[in-house]
C-alpha cells in the first residue's frame, strides 16, 4: 500500500468503474478523495458511502470534464472542503468504437473534448493548487501507442495526445518538484469496455494473458504513482494491458 496520509486526490469520472476503483483505492491508501461525475449522481453518492463506510473522507461533485467553468468549480470545492489538492486523476473519458468514415463530426468532438481537451483544462485549473510532491496522471491507453484492429482511429488518436501532453507537461512542472505520468490500461471490464460480446474477442485475442483486466489492477498501478515511492518517475507512460502492446 502506498502512504498518501494527509494527501488530498481528484478523480475525474470517478462514478464507476476504473475511475471508482481508484477512488477507492487512493482513499484506502489514506488520501482524502473527490469524484467527478456528469449522470451517475446515484453510482457517485454509492462510491462516497463505500468510502466513507471504510473510514475515508470523499465528495462527489457532478463536473462535466467538458465545461471548463465546472471543471474550476470542482478543483475549488475539493481545495475548499479538503484543504488543498496533491493528486489529479484525470480518468474521464468515453470511446466510441467506429471506422474513421462511419464516425460523425459530433462523436469526433465528443471523444477529443472529453478525453483530450477534458484532460487539459482539469489540469490546468488543478495546476493553481499543486506544490511540490504534486501527482499529476492521465489514464490513457495502450491503443495510444499501439493499435492492433480497425475501429479506434479517433478515440486512439486522442489518447495519442493525452500520451504527449502528459510528457510535455512533465516538462514543464517538473522545476517545482510535480510528476506527471500517463497510465495506459488495456481492455478492461467496465461498462465501457464490457469483458462479454463481440468487441471484446479481438482484445482479448490480443492480450498475453489471454484475458481482460480488472478495475482493480489499473487503480494498484496508479496508487503507486500517486504515492511517494514514484518520486522519480514522470514523463513516463506506464501500460496496464496484459501484455496486449508486448
Ligand atoms: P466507464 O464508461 O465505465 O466510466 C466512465 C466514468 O467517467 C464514469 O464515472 C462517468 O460518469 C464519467 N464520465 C464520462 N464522461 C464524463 C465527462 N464528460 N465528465 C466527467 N465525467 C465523465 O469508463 P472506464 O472506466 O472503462 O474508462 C475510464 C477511463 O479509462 C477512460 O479514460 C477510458 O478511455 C480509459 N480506458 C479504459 C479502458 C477499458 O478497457 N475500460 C482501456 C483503456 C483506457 P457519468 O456517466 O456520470 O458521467
Amino acid at each position: 500500500m502506498s502512504d498518501l496520509n494527509k494527501k488530498v486526490a481528484l478523480v475525474t469520472g470517478g462514478s464507476r468503474g476504473i475511475g471508482a476503483a481508484i477512488a477507492k483505492r487512493l482513499a484506502r491508501d489514506g488520501a482524502k478523495v473527490a469524484i467527478t461525475y456528469t449522470k451517475g449522481a446515484d453510482a457517485a453518492a454509492t462510491v462516497v458511502k463505500e468510502i466513507e463506510s471504510a473510514g475515508g473522507k470523499a465528495i462527489a461533485i457532478q463536473a462535466d470534464s467538458t465545461d471548463a467553468g465546472a471543471v474550476g468549480a470542482a478543483v475549488e470545492k475539493t481545495v475548499a472542503t479538503f484543504g488543498g489538492l496533491d493528486v489529479l486523476v484525470n480518468n474521464a473519458g468515453t470511446a466510441i468504437p467506429k471506422k474513421l468514415e462511419e464516425t460523425t463530426l459530433e462523436e469526433m468532438d465528443r471523444m477529443m473534448n472529453i478525453n483530450f481537451r477534458g484532460t487539459m483544462i482539469v489540469t490546468q485549473a488543478a495546476l493553481k493548487h499543486m506544490k511540490s510532491g504534486g501527482r499529476i496522471i492521465t489514464i490513457g491507453s495502450c491503443v495510444g501507442e499501439r493499435v492492433m484492429t480497425p475501429g479506434l482511429v479517433a478515440y486512439s488518436a486522442t489518447k495519442g495526445a493525452v500520451k504527449m501532453f502528459a510528457q510535455g507537461l512533465s516538462r514543464e512542472v517538473g522545476s517545482r518538484g510535480i510528476t506527471v505520468n500517463n497510465v495506459q490500461p488495456g481492455p478492461i471490464d467496465t461498462e465501457l469496455n464490457p469483458a462479454a460480446g463481440d468487441w471484446a474477442v479481438p482484445q482479448k485475442a490480443a492480450t498475453a494473458l489471454d484475458r481482460y483486466g480488472l478495475v482493480d489492477e489499473v487503480a494498484a498501478l496508479v496508487a503507486f504513482v500517486a504515492g511517494p515511492e514514484s518520486s522519480y518517475i514522470t514523463g513516463a507512460n506506464l501500460t496496464v494491458d496484459g501484455g496486449t502492446n508486448a
